[in-house]
């Protein structure tokens, strides 16, 4: 009998279990069992009539898959912003990308259903099949830590508001996005992006972003017009150009500075509040904080840094200790801690030649 895990790590009794499909993957060449459950997760409550609401604004990218503003109560001119960054997803996907045209190009050489191209083909399966899961596994971190900064902002005002009036409040929360659906579309007859960017256009995991953070929260998200809101500066309305990451109000006597994004999730927030207007505040503080998307560690990245830990770091003294904890520093000090990783090493080469189609991942390691 499987074991169906809530996200809080409560096991589901399979009494409350749905439908159970034994799915077939063509990609992973491997069954699924897909076993369907109510969780009863708590919900945030929406937005509705006569029920303080506090906006939390979503500004989507390529680069950080999701930037999130919202108002703090303290005093109405700071705004918090969380900037997610999305650096493992791209990796993921380059890789896929690089590895499925080399595949495809050594296809197209070879006769079709030839015991090579047979080969091929399942090398190709087996990349897709494992970026998927990898992608589908950054999808989770991205909106995980977005629900996380969600119900962190209700939960500040929730606090603030029933010390004004009354424990009973209820605080309802209003999910917005800039609306960037359709946006990978036509980009090549019009020629509006270059080949690089229409296939990260092309390739954005942006609406299943959107349909997890939806229902771990509970919350419909909205879509508004997002129009200039990466380039007005929130202080003094003025519209700039942005080149590189970060944003430098033009306006000589603003000059105001700030992450890229979160400039477009606190205008959002803006856009959002004032019904598609965007309203000056000079006064605005922004509290930006980042945060990687990680994936989870494999059990070897858990053993290696473990063996780091204990016996590297804390047992050795002396000639024997790193200076820091870096995969630099142990390559350049090559006599102390070599010995351990090259033996994993080793055991990681061995392991991927055996198989086809990863020589190339194989290589890497060594
Ligand atoms: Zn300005």
């Amino acid at each position: 009998m499987p074991e169906v895990m809530l996200r809080n790590g409560q096991s589901v009794p399979p009494k409350d279990w749905g439908e159970i499909r034994l799915c077939w993957d063509r990609n992973a060449r491997s069954w699924f069992l897909h076993i369907s459950y109510a969780a009863p997760a708590e919900v945030l409550p929406g937005p509705a009539e006569g029920r303080p609401t506090v906006t939390v604004a979503i500004d989507e990218g390529i680069i950080n898959p999701m930037t999130l503003a919202a108002k703090m109560p303290d005093d109405s001119n700071s705004m918090k912003v969380l900037v997610l960054n999305g650096r493992q997803g791209r990796s993921a996907k380059r890789y896929r990308n690089k590895v499925v045209a080399r595949l495809t190009s050594r296809m197209s050489r070879c006769k079709n259903g030839s015991r090579k191209h047979r080969r091929l083909m399942a090398a190709k399966k087996k990349v897709e099949a494992k970026t998927e899961r990898r992608l589908h596994d950054f999808d989770h971190q991205v909106s995980a830590k977005a629900e996380k900064f969600t119900r962190e902002v209700h939960e500040t005002w929730t606090e603030h508001h029933r010390e004004k009036s009354g424990t009973d409040t209820v605080v309802g929360v209003r999910l917005v996005a800039g609306d960037v659906r359709g946006i990978e579309k036509n980009t090549n007859k019009k020629r509006r992006a270059s080949r690089s960017t229409r296939q990260q256009l092309s390739q954005w995991s942006r609406g299943r972003q959107e349909n997890y953070l939806q229902y771990k929260t509970g919350l419909k998200l909205e879509h508004i017009n997002e129009a200039h809101s990466s380039q007005t500066c929130p202080k003094c309305s003025t519209r700039t150009k942005v080149r590189g990451r970060e944003y430098v109000c033009k306006h000589k006597s603003c000059g105001f500075r700030c992450h890229r994004d979160a400039v477009g999730g606190v205008n959002i927030q803006t856009l959002a509040d004032n019904d598609g207007t965007f309203v000056p505040d000079p006064d605005l503080q922004v509290e930006v904080t980042y945060r990687r998307s990680q994936a989870g560690w494999s059990p070897l990245q858990r053993s290696l840094h473990a063996y780091h830990q204990d016996v590297l770091g804390r047992a050795g003294t002396g000639a024997y200790r790193e200076e820091r904890r870096s995969a630099q520093n142990r390559a350049t000090h090559a006599g102390t801690t070599v010995s351990g990783v090259a033996v994993d090493r080793a055991v990681i080469s061995d392991d991927t030649t055996t198989r086809p189609g990863a020589g190339r991942a194989s290589a890497h390691a060594a």
